[in-house]
């Protein structure tokens, strides 16, 4: 039997593919090698903080990570290894860096962040999905004053409507648990946030009951061509064939490597702690600590950490001491508070070097889509990836005739 459309991968990616394409009228199947419980889409931050945040590449990176490396309070750990493709990852991050490009990256991220919000407000309107939304602001907190005072006068230049400058006594109202070291804090107006968990199983169990297909605990391990086009694509017991393929298999990469397309992205392992905490102490919007990297997010029942970047390991484990970390940084800057009924998670960020996803079609094998590399922030642009794929697919478009696949894509940058 040959399908329409296969999806291989049921991340957040996946899963808004599927939505966007089963929109549009088309039979779609989505195959995942897990049961979808527990990928990266599940356990992150849940920030949808496309504006206002910049991007990793920024001018000056290297110099701050060596600086909170020097106070014991950087998220980033990289593990020596003999890679050449991290070698390669870690010199364009580094040639990434720079004002022009973080320029038009922010530009891209608000562009298409806005859409995203568009998108997950439709979905919850039009098909009834709780997602645990809140489109409250990202309120950014700074424990260094140089930092605050640096992004004090970059807002200066800022739409005032976008941001609002919280005094000490404001800065408690939103983070009722934050202590007297904190500097001061800058509410960014247009962010949201939401329950990433909510929204895998919401959106899945809409697409169920919408007839889409799901095959699930199948990995895909290899993938045949015929005539310019993939065939089909096969697991250990059975073969798929269909019209198109899309791969959003997050930061694992073994139908590429099959097909000898180089993603260039690197696993970049985050962890989180989701906890309840006393009600009172609870921020009142997603909180980001700017200079320790630590994100805290209020959810209906609990709250979330989430932080670090480890560049070099494929460990599914969680490791102590990065946990043991993120909590004695948390804790310097916060009263003290029991943390209850903690759930310790780990996740790969597939990370491009330049923060810009890879998505488009194989410029060989036809048939063939890509929807990957979304990084930190494959929760804020997953719906608006879905839409473009949707466009690619439906309308039968190479890449060259889609101006967001030539604005957007890693693959033309
Ligand atoms: C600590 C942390 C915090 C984060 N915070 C945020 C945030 O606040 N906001 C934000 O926007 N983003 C955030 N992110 C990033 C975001 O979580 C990811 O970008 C996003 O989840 C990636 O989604 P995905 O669908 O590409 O990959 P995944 O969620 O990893 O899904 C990929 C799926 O593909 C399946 N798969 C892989 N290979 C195969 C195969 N061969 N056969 C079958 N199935 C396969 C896997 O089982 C998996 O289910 C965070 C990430 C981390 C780690």
């Amino acid at each position: 039997m040959k399908r329409d459309t296969i999806i291989i991968g049921a991340g957040v990616v996946g899963l808004m593919c599927a939505y966007h394409l089963h929109k549009a009228g088309r039979k779609v199947t989505i195959i995942d090698e897990g049961d979808i419980t527990d990928c990266t889409s599940f356990g992150n931050a849940g920030l949808l903080s496309a504006f206002d945040k910049g991007c990793l590449a920024y001018p000056g990176v290297i110099s701050t990570t060596m600086k909170q490396m020097l106070k014991g309070e950087s998220p980033v750990n990289i593990h020596p290894k003999l890679d050449p493709k991290l070698f390669t990852w870690l010199f364009k991050f580094a040639a990434s860096a720079n004002e022009k490009r973080f320029k038009r990256t922010v530009m891209l991220f608000e562009k298409y962040g806005e859409d995203t919000l568009k998108l997950y407000e439709k979905m919850q309107k039009e098909d009834n999905l709780d997602f645990d939304y809140h489109r409250k602001g990202m309120l950014s907190v700074f424990t260094e004053d140089a930092t605050y005072e640096k992004k004090l006068k970059e807002c200066e230049s800022k739409d005032k409507k976008t941001y609002k400058i919280l005094s000490k006594e404001e800065t408690k109202e939103y983070l009722p648990c934050g202590n007297e070291k904190i500097k001061g804090s800058i509410l960014f107006t247009r962010n949201a946030h939401f329950d990433p968990k909510r929204v895998m199983l919401e959106t899945k169990e809409f697409l169920e009951k919408e007839g889409v297909e799901f095959i699930l605990n199948e990995k895909i391990i290899d993938i045949k061509f015929s005539n310019k086009k993939v065939k089909s694509v096969s697991s250990l017991t059975n073969t798929y064939e269909a019209e198109n393929f899309i791969l959003s298999t997050g930061y694992q990469t073994l139908l590429a490597d099959i097909r000898k397309k180089s993603l260039m992205m690197t696993p970049a392992k985050g962890y989180s702690i989701t906890f309840s905490m006393p009600n009172e102490l609870k921020p009142k919007t997603s909180t980001l600590f700017s200079d320790l990297f630590i994100v805290m997010t209020p959810r209906r029942d609990s709250v979330r950490l989430t932080s670090k970047l480890e560049l070099g390991s494929t460990d599914t484990k969680v490791v102590k001491e990065q946990i043991d970390s993120i909590k004695s940084n948390f804790e310097k800057y916060t009263l003290p508070f029991e943390m209850k009924d903690i759930k310790e998670w780990t996740g790969f960020r597939p990370l491009t070097p330049n923060d810009i996803p890879l998505f488009g079609r194989d410029e060989e094998y036809k048939n063939l889509v890509y929807a990957m590399g979304m990084g930190w922030l494959g929760m804020t642009f997953a719906p608006s990836i879905g839409k473009i794929v949707r466009k690619i697919i439906t309308k039968d478009l190479e890449n060259k005739n889609s101006d967001d696949v030539l604005l957007f894509s890693g693959f033309y940058q």
